[in-house]
């Protein structure tokens, strides 16, 4: 079913990178809106400038691209959208939405802790309401500018049915008197949120729960404002595998933390989507069925855990589904990271290197450690090694070793020939296959494991694979 009314947005406040709960938000909302054949927009709430930097911005809209999330409308910029806020709230004055306040923070410590001593909770009493302000007989300090407060109806309830969480209903006496612009005339966090939400005719709101406190205040400002509400979906929290909320000890935060360390965009959307989120039993799945199936249902409403081991699986599942060629691609640039030179003469083909390794690789420096071994001369970045192998050596595996080296400088190079001449020597000798594959992974690749070893040869030179076994 397509709906081309819908319109969902993601609304990041670049204090800090894009990071996973973050991309996650992004995610649903995008999926949802792709879903109907709606719009995406993307809002940059960079109201706190304290906190708010260019390269947080900067770091969001790379997450996002680098997850290829892109957005229909925007980004829009919250500091750019002030005069918009301060007509807002002049209608709200006008109209008797809102009213100015001129208590003093001293005054409202004094206030609180009366009402704290009578055992109750503390909050705005309203005594600047135009109509208690009269009775009060509240006069207006000279010189000090007035905070601007939502005139928030006292009896009802706020009800909502969200798509998470189900109905939920607070009652108007437990908000008070939002202040909706501070004594400099800047408009207050929830208040953009709500003309931006209605200006830009958000009909579906998907955030995380840590908003839903937010919720109620947001939608006594829109109906103030005569706005049609939005549905809202507050989806709750990321928690480690620890069931901590997630953080940096769980691992990478940031999204482009994750290209760095060599997971794929694809497997990372596969990830993000499981979490909070089902479709019957399925683990592994295209963007294209997530925005297929991503109709709103569905969606727990109990934490979801982040296993860096399954994100790793996952990724591995992807990462073996590419091309050797366009593996190498990837790899290239972590080898050259590496300071090795994949053109080196006698190097081998990248490509088969990649095609042998990606079963063993869950992400691509994975990978591109696997793929070193083969340009990296383990005894040059070992010196000691030789003595260590000495040591360890079966006395009947430096015999064998020779003969090997004899055997493979005169067979055919390619790993039918290569597996004969092991075979050769193994009988010959009255070895078992580890007991003379494992010195000369060692000595040829620096590793007591490594993919089959007669193909693991076959890609580097002769000349390399006879030296390295002689030394
Ligand atoms: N700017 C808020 C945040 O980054 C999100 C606000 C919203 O989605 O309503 O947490």
């Amino acid at each position: 079913m397509t709906d081309a009314r819908i319109r969902t947005r993601f609304a990041p406040s670049p204090t800090g990178f894009l990071h996973i709960g973050g991309a996650r938000t992004a995610l649903f909302s995008w999926a949802f809106a792709r879903h109907f054949g709606g719009t995406f927009i993307l809002r940059i709430e960079d109201t706190d400038v304290e906190r708010s930097t260019p390269e947080a911005v900067q770091a969001i809209l790379d997450g996002m691209a680098w997850l290829g999330l892109a957005h229909d409308e925007g980004p829009f910029y919250q500091m750019r959208r002030m005069d918009r806020y301060r007509e807002v709230i002049a209608q709200m004055l006008a109209a008797g939405t809102a009213y100015h306040c001129w208590a003093t923070p001293a005054e409202l410590d004094a206030m609180r802790e009366a009402q704290r001593a009578r055992g109750e909770k503390p909050r705005y009493d309203g005594r600047w309401r135009p109509e208690n302000r009269d009775r009060l007989g509240l006069l207006v300090p000279a010189g000090q500018q007035p905070v601007v407060r939502f005139r928030n109806p006292d009896n009802g309830e706020v009800v909502w049915n969200d798509l998470v969480k189900g109905p939920i209903a607070i009652a108007n006496t437990e908000l008070d008197d939002l202040i909706i612009a501070r004594s400099d005339g800047t408009p207050t966090y929830n208040f953009c949120v709500v003309v931006d939400d209605w200006e830009m005719q958000i009909t579906h709101v998907i955030r995380g729960d840590d908003h839903v406190n937010n919720t109620p205040r947001q939608i006594n400002i829109l109906r103030a404002l005569g706005a049609a509400l939005p549905v809202y979906g507050h989806v709750p929290m990321i928690h480690g595998p620890d069931g901590q909320k997630l953080s940096k000890r769980h691992g990478a935060v940031s999204v482009m933390q994750y290209d760095d360390e060599g997971f794929l965009p694809e497997a990372v959307i596969n990830y993000l989507s499981r979490l909070g989120w089902s479709h019957g039993d399925d683990e592994v799945f295209s963007r294209e069925s997530l925005v297929r199936w991503f109709d709103g249902s569905h969606l727990s409403h109990s934490p979801s855990q982040f296993d860096p081991e399954k994100l790793k699986w996952l990724n591995n599942l992807y990462l073996k589904q590419i091309p050797d060629d366009e593996l190498a691609r990837q790899v290239a640039p972590r080898l050259a990271r590496r300071g090795v030179d994949i053109a080196a003469p006698g190097s081998p083909d990248l490509s088969r290197v990649c095609g042998l390794f990606k079963d063993r690789a869950s992400t691509l420096e994975e990978l591109a450690d696997l793929a070193a071994m083969l340009w990296v001369d383990p005894v040059a970045a070992n010196p000691n090694l030789v003595d260590e192998l000495a040591g360890q050596l079966k006395p009947q595996a430096v015999p064998a070793l020779r003969d090997l080296a004899d055997r493979l400088s005169v067979c055919d190079w390619h790993a039918a020939a290569i597996s004969a001449a092991f075979k050769e020597t193994l009988s010959a000798h009255q070895l078992k296959m580890p007991q003379l594959a494992v010195p000369v992974r060692l000595k040829v690749f620096g590793r007591a494991q490594t993919p089959s070893v007669d193909a693991m040869l076959a890609l580097m030179p002769r000349d390399i694979v006879l030296s390295r076994l002689r030394a």
